[in-house]
């Protein structure tokens, strides 16, 4: 029988979220248990969206959960490298096999062309998608464009009729019409592959078997099979997980509840109580027992058992596993030390105490003033934001705007954060000193405290979030009606 090899194949362009450790655990799990591989690799072909900070901090927080990889980055092994951009002359190479067996054709359509085509099919109410305009396209017709320097893609061919039937582990048979399926661009006009296509070469020669991921891919799959049908290749297993979902069952968002791993970490949650809380999303040990370690996990898996129902990602019940763990697994010295790890991490102290020196007489200032790093969700009231000319309305729309600016830059440093706030409070025609009001009570929980431009970049855009959502409630919300119209007004700031 082939070795058992799953893979997590994140793409690096945004924060850890905690569905990708959700995915990578039941990947995991389901190697080791079978005694095969599980390994990591980087999706990053998407060059604007990919960031290496962001795969610093996917790989940081997968570690930090305990979830280390048999290979990927960091542990190279013969199916490397294991970072799609990395891997370019790979792609060339296969793609030529397809053009040579005409299973892919070459596409100068323009954008505005594709556009007018989408939008009469939107008119007439079709399933939206490729016309096949380029199918017909001569070889000498290709060369003559190519050679003119026309920019072009590389697209799949589809068949017109008929289904695509394949297994999938968890819900037997799926079946999907063709005429559902788009002709996938597989290279896009800068040469580089899409998702699809790098994403079954590569599966394919790391020799994944098993390939579990979220129930988001399953219309995907169709063209992933005909891809391995066209290179005559063996499509390996599909398992698709269902998705993580809020207590009210919409979609796992972080606009309703913090996804980032990082946010888990910094709220000072255990990575081993978390992974267990992400352990029971869909699956539960055959002995009913709901805390369990990863160790006990991999060794009673049974991926048949997961059920489908959407689980809930619920912050009240991850919280009571939390206490536990706490309670059960800390000794006294243990619990001390690993809070003090937590709280006094050497790199986030040495950017505190330089604000906190300036300001204290006495050490027992230094909670007073600075707890705030350290806490979680802040106690206010409505009275907290009670300002001279700030009302509450106006600072909530303070606090959103903010969140809006502060989500679209990459980086929070100081220098940053302090642009993008002098900017806002001109753009809103504020003085500065009264648009940074509503901010010092969200974040630090008092109108006078350390900085809040410091303060904001030190506790990082996680943290930040979650107060500065919790003080837009706190002064009255905001309804989608209004969140509507406030969108409008900052887009056209
Ligand atoms: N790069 C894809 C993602 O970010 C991987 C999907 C898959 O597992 O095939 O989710």
């Amino acid at each position: 029988m082939k070795k058992v090899r799953t893979r997590i194949a994140p793409s690096p362009t945004g924060d850890p979220h905690v569905g990708t450790a959700y995915i990578a655990l039941f990947n995991r799990c389901f190697a080791h248990q079978h005694g095969g591989d599980f390994v990591l690799r980087i999706e990053d072909t998407d060059r604007e969206r990919s960031t290496s900070k962001s795969e610093q901090d996917i790989l940081g927080s997968l570690k930090w959960l305990g979830l280390s990889w048999d290979e990927g980055p960091g542990c190279e092994a013969g199916a490397g490298p294991y970072r799609q951009s990395e891997r370019s002359a790979i792609y060339s190479k296969h793609i030529q096999q397809l053009l040579d067996n005409g299973s892919a054709f070459r596409c100068f359509c323009s954008s505005e062309r594709l556009g007018e085509v989408r939008k009469l099919q939107m008119l007439d109410k079709v399933q939206p998608g490729y016309d096949g305009h380029c199918l017909s396209l001569t070889q000498e017709e290709c060369e003559t464009k190519q050679a003119a320097g026309e920019q072009h893609v590389i697209r799949m061919k589809i068949p017109q009729e008929g289904e695509c039937e394949f297994e999938d582990i968890l819900r037997g048979k799926v079946n999907i019409a063709w005429s559902q399926i788009d002709m996938q661009v597989l290279i896009k006009s800068d040469g580089m592959p899409t998702y699809h296509f790098a994403n079954v070469v590569d599966d394919h020669l790391m020799e994944i078997s098993h390939v579990i991921r979220g129930e988001e891919w399953i219309n995907s799959t169709p063209k992933h099979i005909l891809l391995y049908q066209y290179f005559g290749w063996e499509a390996p297993q599909f398992c698709h997980m269902p998705l993580l979902r809020n207590p009210d069952k919409s979609k796992l968002s972080k606009r309703k509840n913090p996804t980032s791993i990082r946010y888990y970490e910094a709220m000072g949650y255990l990575p081993e109580a978390l992974l267990n809380y992400l352990g029971m999303m869909g699956w539960t040990m055959p002995s009913g027992e709901e805390k369990f370690s990863l160790a006990e996990m991999e060794e009673s898996f049974d991926i048949s058992r997961v059920s489908l129902g959407g689980p809930i990602f619920d912050i009240e019940k991850l919280d009571w596993l939390n206490g536990k763990y706490i309670r059960e697994d800390l000794s006294d010295e243990e619990f001390a030390k690993r809070f003090a790890a937590w709280a006094f991490d050497s790199d986030k102290v040495s950017q505190i105490v330089p604000l906190l020196k300036q300001r204290v007489e006495r050490f027992s200032d230094v909670v007073s003033l600075g707890g705030f790093f350290v806490d979680g969700q802040l106690e206010l009231g409505e009275v907290d934001f009670q300002h001279k000319s700030i009302e509450l309305s106006l600072a909530a729309k303070i606090l959103q705007f903010t969140l809006w600016k502060l989500e679209e830059v990459e980086e929070l440093s100081r220098d940053v954060v302090e642009a993008e706030l002098q900017a806002l409070a001109g753009l809103l025609g504020l003085k500065i000193r009264d648009f940074l009001f509503p901010l010092f009570v969200a974040i630090s929980g008092k109108a006078v405290s350390t900085s809040v431009i410091e303060s904001i970049a030190i506790l990082g855009i996680d943290i930040t979030r979650a107060r500065i959502r919790h003080g837009i409630s706190v002064v009255g919300g905001i309804s989608k009606k209004q969140a509507k119209a406030l969108e409008k007004e900052f887009r056209s700031l």
